[in-house]
């Protein structure tokens, strides 16, 4: 029966199985306090993390300090100078004043649900008896993880990702979403844990996982526009913050070496984030200001 190995099967999947080893459940470590996780991370203009908020419990809402830091803070709207002339302040006895697209009350440009389209999200669910879901615990999602799967095998898209994770091919490794340049194929459904980050923490029990595709022939652009897209999403559904959006990198795997993986490996710099993860984060903002608050193209019209 195992011998059947479809077109990738087990040797297609060894570099996945060999690069996510180390996100595996199996070895023990101790769990946090209930209610509590570690804080999150913010990475200066060169790259280097800065612990700002670990060992607090986090609020739901957090301050807009988080995302200090980062060079994309801010209002989108504050791009949009307002009109030098016929504002009422500054010419008070002018004719009336001249109506600008930034004086209009936001709308968002796209719906929600229209994004999610765009994203072509399937549904494939691992079953609770694979390997991969037997563990899983519930979970309300906080973070979103963003990996690559180091697959570069011919033919290795997110339905293959899919295929073997419900044939228990990759044990106890599980995620939530695949994307790859032409669909995201959901594994899990986002209010259940996946075993994708960092054993027994709090990647793993607090993250919605998403890994992009790197067969050959897959266009990187377009799976990481798609990713962007479903982060977007899911930071909308979920009331999940920017700055809640981390790479794998951001999860220590406490006694692996080294404890920081380097991944996604292409969004990060020399293996940690920079200006590569940076960029990624200002794209998915784009594409979260667009369904919550009139978005770029809006207010720049
Ligand atoms: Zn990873």
């Amino acid at each position: 029966m195992r011998k059947e190995c479809s077109f990738i099967g087990l040797f297609a999947l060894l570099p996945l199985i060999i690069g996510l080893l180390g996100c595996g459940s199996d070895s023990k470590s101790e769990v946090n306090s209930a209610g509590s996780v570690p804080g999150y991370e913010v990475y200066d203009s060169r790259g280097v993390m800065t612990h700002s908020s670990h060992g607090r419990r986090l609020s739901r809402s957090p301050s807009p300090n988080n995302h200090r830091g980062t060079s994309f803070a801010g209002n989108p709207q504050s791009q949009y100078p307002a009109a030098s002339r016929g504002s009422a302040a500054s010419s008070p006895r002018s004719t009336p004043p001249v109506r600008t697209v930034s004086s209009r009350s936001p709308v968002p440009r796209k719906s929600p649900g229209s994004l999610l389209s765009e994203v072509r999200v399937r549904k494939d669910y691992i079953s609770p008896r694979a390997r991969g879901r037997r563990n899983s615990r519930s979970m309300r999602p906080r973070y979103i993880t963003i990996h690559s799967t180091q697959n570069w095998s011919r033919g290795a898209d997110a339905w293959r990702h899919s295929l073997a994770l419900k044939r228990s091919k990759l044990g106890r490794l599980s995620w939530h979403y695949t994307t790859d340049e032409n669909v995201a194929v959901q594994h899990l459904p986002t209010n259940i844990t996946g075993n994708h980050a960092d054993f027994d923490g709090p990647g793993n029990r607090y993250s919605i996982g998403i890994e992009m595709c790197e067969h050959p022939g897959n266009s990187r652009t377009k799976t990481v526009e798609r990713t962007a897209k479903l982060a977007a999403y899911l930071m909308h559904k979920h009331d999940i913050p920017l700055s809640r959006v981390v790479p794998h990198y951001h999860w220590p795997r406490h006694g692996m070496r080294p404890a920081n993986k380097n991944c996604p490996h292409f969004l990060l710099d020399k293996g940690r984030p920079g200006s590569k993860w940076r960029g990624f984060q200002a794209q998915v903002k784009r594409y979260h200001d667009d369904i919550t608050k009139g978005g770029s193209r809006y207010v720049s019209r």
